[in-house]
């Protein structure tokens, strides 16, 4: 009778899971493991998408998180404290190297309001390497943020 066959089956099934729970589970890990190095792109792609289209669920999830896991926030307040000094030391030698013109609109930098730029932008490869910084107005470098942002926003 198929249908005694198929409950039995089901049960063995269900026994064998049992009994192997780890080993299934191990094997569903490397088996998305393997799925997301072949297909990285497509989901980074996937995810960038699926947050352009819930930016609201993303920020109550965000601010959720970050109220529950204070010690994060603090850990990076600590970080951003530590690079703040760095920051200062980088601009300075900057300004040692370059001058005091914002390379963007030549005007003179506004004190306090310097921003680093990244001349080939991090998110598109490029390094931290000294001929690839230089020093912009705050303004000037979100505008040019802002155009790398459409130029991605197109892409996708
Ligand atoms: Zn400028």
């Amino acid at each position: 009778m198929p249908y005694k066959n198929k409950e039995k089956r089901a049960e063995a099934d269900k026994r064998y899971r049992i009994k192997n729970k780890e080993k299934i589970k191990e094997r569903k890990k490397r088996d998305y493991k393997e799925y997301y190095l072949k297909n990285k792109e497509k989901l980074s792609e996937r995810t960038l998408k699926w947050r352009a289209a819930n930016k609201e669920r993303v920020k109550t999830y965000t601010q959720k998180y970050r109220l529950t896991h204070k010690e994060i926030q603090r850990a990076n307040n600590q970080r951003r404290g530590s690079r703040n000094g760095y920051r200062e030391i980088i601009i300075n030698l900057l300004k040692e190297r370059d001058g005091i013109i914002c390379k963007l609109c030549d005007k003179e930098l506004i004190f306090g309001k310097e921003h680093i730029d990244h001349i080939m932008p991090l998110c598109i490869g490029g390094t931290h390497a000294a001929e690839n910084v230089r020093l912009l107005h705050d303004k000037c470098n979100l505008g040019r943020d802002k155009k790398y942002l459409d130029i991605i926003n197109k892409k996708i």
